[in-house]
């Protein structure tokens, strides 16, 4: 039996890259195909777009029987989107790439190589450079990845893309991963297995254009902590401890000042400050207990990751109602 490859691809309003990509990525396939003797499926996740994304995989899908697509309720973003890829893909090996070719689909051939050849279990890619991207966003990034490095025990490396191919043993193992909150970069690390990774310089994006803004990132790397980290939850005890000694040197200092020159009651100004600043400092930690707690709440809800509203089989089905 000739093994298969499956692609995920999730696509959020893609209309434009999806047929660059497609021409692309049927390339590369057929040159496998040639070389390997593989098959290929290609999953596309229509993750909630507004544009055509949707009729542009319905055609493909009719013209393709390589071609497979879920489309969603909703935006459920992108973790959403690569876990029912993975969750629905039939592949020996698995990979998962952006729709708008900044993941270059020629690395294909090697990475199936590693894994293969070389007893890889994983061969995953990491971008090596920034160009492109606006600075301020790649300094945020870098330290992004130094603080989770820190204070995590899983390993999130710096510049690593969610473009990776797998064993079907790999994707069981993070299949078996049931979190909400999915922050993938963690849980692909936190699986272990033997990865090989391969380098490349940033590609800008063919077409279309990123959905990623500064907030939106800022609060997908927050969640990436709260997600591998329980650092933030011994911050209160640290700063209170901390605290604690600080208030007994000043209890010492009052008593002997009071006891040896009898000082008149004084310091408005700074009893404010303290009060400000211990104020503050206990509000920002209840916001941290806060943030894990929603996050506990979520996943104790045990609400669905996505919802799909159509597939490549209701498509078939559709076409059988119809009259003649
Ligand atoms: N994407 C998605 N759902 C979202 C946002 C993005 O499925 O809510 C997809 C998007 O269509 C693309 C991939 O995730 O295929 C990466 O997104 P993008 O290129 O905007 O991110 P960047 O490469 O700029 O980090
Ligand atoms: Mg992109």
């Amino acid at each position: 039996m000739p093994e298969l490859i499956s692609i995920i691809v999730p696509c959020y309003n893609e209309q434009e890259s999806i047929p660059h990509f497609y021409k692309e990525i049927t390339r590369i396939s057929s040159e496998m195909k040639e070389r390997f003797g593989l098959l290929f499926e290609y999953l596309f996740v229509d993750d909630g777009s507004h544009d055509k994304t949707l009729p542009v995989l319905r055609s493909l899908a009719a013209e393709d029987k390589r071609v497979r697509f879920l489309s969603f309720s909703r935006n459920f973003g992108k973790e959403a989107a690569i876990y029912a890829g993975l969750q629905n893909a039939r592949g020996d090996y698995v990979a998962i790439m952006d729709a708008d070719l900044q993941d270059p689909p020629s690395l294909l051939p090697e990475m199936y190589l590693e894994i293969a050849q070389n007893d890889y279990d994983c061969a995953a890619t990491r971008r090596v450079t920034r160009k492109g991207e606006p600075p301020i966003r790649s300094f945020f990034a870098r330290m992004f990845y130094k603080l989770i490095n820190k204070i995590s025990k899983t390993e999130i490396v710096d510049g690593a893309r969610d473009f990776r191919l797998m064993t079907r043993q790999v994707v069981d193992s993070i299949l078996s991963m049931p979190e909400y909150n999915r922050f993938s970069k963690g849980i692909f690390s936190w699986v272990g297995f033997r990865t090989k990774w391969l380098e490349y310089e940033n590609v800008e994006r063919v077409a279309g254009e990123t959905k990623w803004s500064f907030w939106k990132l800022f609060t997908y790397s927050i969640d990436g902590i709260v997600a591998f980290s329980t650092f933030p939850l011994s911050i209160a005890s640290f700063v209170g401890f901390l605290f604690f000694l600080i208030a007994l040197v000043f209890i010492v200092i009052i008593v002997v000042k009071t006891l040896v020159w009898g000082d008149p009651v004084a310091g408005y100004p700074s009893t404010i400050c303290l009060i400000l600043l211990i104020g503050g400092i206990q509000l920002f930690c209840i916001g941290i207990l806060g943030k894990y707690l929603s996050k506990t709440y979520m996943e104790v809800k045990g609400r669905p990751v996505y919802i799909i509203k159509e597939d490549e089989k209701s498509m078939e089905k559709q076409a059988a109602k119809r009259p003649q």
